[in-house]
């Protein structure tokens, strides 16, 4: 955190946030903005870099756990959810528990119905609530039709009317996991993602 404009990478709680600071003439106090994982700072010209670097790891945690809180984090939450979704389906499955995986690369969930357990990607934590609803309604629709057959189709389109465009929300991200490294640096800052939070390989994300 040394000369105006100059990057680093800060880590906060595991979370890596790229790091900027901006040193403003009439600026009193310092001020930080999230923008996905990138930090943004503004600090008076005079404050000394040690004296900033405690305030700024402050800011960062509390944005940080204000940007999580939005998102469906808990265990205990995402159950909840996952009950709603099989209350919907004719038969409803029965779900003990959900489960959220960072080891799941290549799968975005599973359901097994011997122990009850939804597994779910831990990068769907960050995605919006519908598509997380329509990757469980998917796994629960298994339970009855294991194939992709058209009565599984039509079984989870009546359960989950978001889930073409649940596909597609995931067929973008992983997409984007693929090729994030060959966008523009302006649309990368703007999409604001790690790369390391979505699965990579995504042919058969489902
Ligand atoms: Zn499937």
């Amino acid at each position: 955190m040394s000369k105006d404009g100059q990057e680093k990478v800060l880590l906060v709680d595991g979370t890596a946030l790229t790091l900027l600071v901006e040193r403003k003439k009439r600026v009193k106090n310092v001020n930080a903005r999230l923008e996905g994982s990138v930090l943004r700072v503004s600090a008076p010209p005079g404050m000394r870099d040690e004296d900033l670097a405690p305030v700024v790891e402050g800011l960062a945690r509390r944005l940080l756990r204000r940007a999580h809180a939005r998102k469906v984090n808990g265990e205990g939450e995402a159950l909840a959810l996952a009950r709603r979704v099989a209350g919907r389906f004719p038969e409803p499955p029965s779900v003990g528990r959900v489960l959220f995986s960072t080891a799941q690369r290549s799968r975005w969930g599973s359901y097994s119905p011997r122990t009850d357990t939804v597994r779910l990607n831990a990068a769907l934590r960050g995605m919006p609530r519908w598509v997380l609803e329509a990757v469980v309604a998917h796994e629960l629709a298994h339970a009855v039709h294991p194939d992709h057959s058209p009565s599984f189709w039509r079984l989870l389109r009546g359960a989950c009317p978001e889930t073409d465009r649940a596909i597609a929300f995931l067929d973008g991200v992983s997409w984007l996991a693929r090729h994030h490294a060959e966008l523009p640096p302006v649309e990368r800052e703007g999409l604001g993602m790690r790369e390391s939070a979505v699965p990579g390989d995504g042919t058969d994300p489902l």
